[in-house]
């Protein structure tokens, strides 16, 4: 099974991808979350990363390509994965199916989300620094304020979540990762959820869609 989440910034990526790939027992793999592993670390690649993530601008594809290629050779990629976050241009989404060859992907999960709505997510999302689980101040909030509940470490919220940056990332995906979806139109394998319910709710729509294909 290799399949792609794809939606704006906010949509509900990560968390649903969190539970697809449980349910599924496949890989998850978000090149948001390789990159930002990379930025705590002090190398030059590292903080070259950590200013296109901090303005909201995409990495260069030549730079994206190579670490996705990379990760997508390693053994544990055989039993399947779920890309979120990745491909996000055209070239991006060319170079994939380079990299996958002839039997390409199998599902292509769209979820989508009003501008209105997103940015309140994303200002509102905190991280766990420790295992990255996500939360909500209001749509999921922790049982304690500030504490995962699955660790016990501290939340955070990402330098990339304020209002200034959310919307340059909604810019860049309006111009150059919504025409991606024309792209893979034609493949017959991209199914459109509704991100605008509960995340249970959307969960539940996504495991039909799976039943669906399997
Ligand atoms: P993405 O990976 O697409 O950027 P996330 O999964 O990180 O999105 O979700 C963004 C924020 O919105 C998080 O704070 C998350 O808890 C919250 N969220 C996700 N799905 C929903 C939903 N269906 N309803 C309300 N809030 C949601
Ligand atoms: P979100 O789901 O909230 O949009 P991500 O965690 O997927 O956030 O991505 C965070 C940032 O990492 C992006 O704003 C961008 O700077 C960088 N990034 C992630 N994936 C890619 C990609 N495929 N191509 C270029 N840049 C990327
Ligand atoms: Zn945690």
């Amino acid at each position: 099974m290799r399949m792609l989440i794809m939606g704006p910034p906010g949509a509900g990526k990560g968390t649903q991808a969190a539970q697809i790939t449980s349910f599924c027992g496949i890989l998850h793999i978000s090149t948001g979350d390789m990159f930002r592993a990379e930025t705590k670390e002090s190398t030059e690649l590292g903080k070259k990363l950590k200013s296109y993530l901090d303005s909201g601008q995409l990495v260069p594809d030549e730079v994206t390509v190579k670490v996705i290629e990379k990760r997508l050779q390693k053994p544990d990629c055989e039993k399947g994965f779920l890309l979120d976050g990745f491909p996000r241009t055209v070239p991006q989404a060319e170079a994939l199916d380079g990299i996958l060859g002839k039997d390409g992907l199998d599902l292509i999960i769209n979820i989508s989300v009003d501008s209105a709505a997103l940015l309140e997510r994303l200002t509102g999302r905190r991280v766990c620094k420790q295992c990255g689980k996500t939360y909500h101040l209001l749509y999921q909030p922790p049982q304690d304020e500030g504490v995962c509940d699955n660790c016990g470490d501290e939340l955070y919220q990402r330098s990339d979540d304020t209002r200034e940056t959310v919307s340059n990332r909604l810019e860049v995906y309006q111009n150059q990762t919504a025409p991606l979806l024309d792209y893979y139109a034609q493949r017959g394998i991209v199914r459109d959820i509704n991100g605008e319910q509960s995340i249970d709710d959307v969960f539940q729509e996504i495991k039909k869609v799976i039943r669906g294909i399997v």
